[in-house]
């Protein structure tokens, strides 16, 4: 029976999360400098400011990884917005148990959950960094005689004719990545109802579908996203376009997404670098290579982008522009 493409993606990262340290074949913003915990920390506080300073604060974080920014974020805040620290209580949104167990090593206070709808109610904080991309997309391929939708068989892509009536020309791939825009638009509902914010950082575009970007890393190397079900992390860029709408459709404000590179720079990363190479002389071109790698338009600072989504009313947050 051939598996639709969303189906296989969502399978075979799930059985790679389960046995793999995904940190062994990429890495990611918060591993590569404790400075981006420490932005997103100050941005959570002056948001969470801008919210009446809510007590208890349910601070959440879908696909934690390590626990690395949750631990830089929550270090950092405890000396610079003790109050903000205070009211937090951290829950982690994490399928695999193998990195609960790393995570928990990090926070261990932190309470884990399956999915969003098992948070407990009240106003939040959430944050993303790369989940979106990590989960399952669909692929149609515009063929001669009309659109086609991507299967796997047997270790081969196949195709099924699908019943879309876009424009566009042979030959082309439109992906769709529903799973991402509908986890979307759950956050948002649940900031509109319940109040809080988000904020959603990945790779991506902001003008539509990617295109076919489905990517997979296998031992660090770009590898066949279909061999080996299991072995390789699979991702696909997310369509920001299309998490704008879903948001906006389930009454949440919305702003970005803008580039990473922006985002950071204008919540003082260059700063935060000068600093900790003033306290550290001996670490000062670490620091400085760092913010380089998160914000250059050349490495990370232009193809991740930023997306905050709030309940109605609060004021634009850091590191936006009107
Ligand atoms: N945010 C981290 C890790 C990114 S890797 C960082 O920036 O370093 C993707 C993370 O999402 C992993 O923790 C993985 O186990 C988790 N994940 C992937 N699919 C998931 C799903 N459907 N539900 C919950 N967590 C998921």
């Amino acid at each position: 029976m051939p598996e639709r493409l969303d189906a296989f993606m969502a399978r075979a990262n799930a059985a790679y999360y389960a046995t793999h340290d995904p940190f062994a074949d990429f890495t990611t913003a918060p591993e590569i400098s404790q400075m981006f915990g420490e932005l997103i920390g100050a941005w959570a506080a002056v948001t969470w400011a801008s919210m009446g300073a809510p007590a208890p604060l349910i601070l959440v974080e879908a696909g934690p990884g390590r626990g690395t920014l949750m631990r830089d974020m929550l270090r950092a805040t405890a000396r610079v917005a003790p109050d903000f620290r205070a009211a937090c209580h951290v829950h982690f949104i994490e399928t695999s148990p193998r990195l609960r167990a790393v995570q928990a090593a990090a926070v261990p206070d932190a309470v884990w959950h399956e999915c969003l709808d098992h948070l407990p109610a009240g106003p939040a904080i959430l944050l993303a960094n790369e989940f979106l991309d990590a989960l399952p997309i669909r692929q149609f391929v515009r063929r001669h005689g009309g659109w086609m939708e991507r299967f796997v068989a047997a270790g081969c892509f196949v195709e099924q004719p699908a019943v879309v009536a876009w424009q566009a020309p042979q030959g082309s791939i439109i992906e769709l990545g529903e799973a991402a825009a509908a986890w979307v638009g759950g956050v948002a509902a649940r900031l509109a109802a319940q109040g809080g914010a988000a904020l959603i950082l990945d790779y991506g575009t902001a003008e539509g579908s990617p295109g076919d970007s489905l990517q997979a890393l296998r031992s660090g190397a770009p590898a066949d996203p279909i061999a080996a079900p299991g072995t390789a992390d699979l991702t696909a860029h997310v369509d920001f376009a299309a998490a704008r709408r879903h948001a906006e459709a389930a009454g949440a404000a919305v702003w970005g997404p803008v580039r990473q590179g922006a985002f950071l720079t204008r919540l003082g990363l260059r700063h935060r670098a000068a600093a900790l190479a003033r306290a550290n002389p001996g670490r000062a071109a670490e620091f400085a290579d760092a913010a380089e790698r998160l914000s250059a338009p050349s490495r990370m600072g232009a193809l991740f982008k930023v997306l905050a989504l709030s309940q109605p009313g609060l004021p634009m947050p850091p590191g936006f522009a009107a």
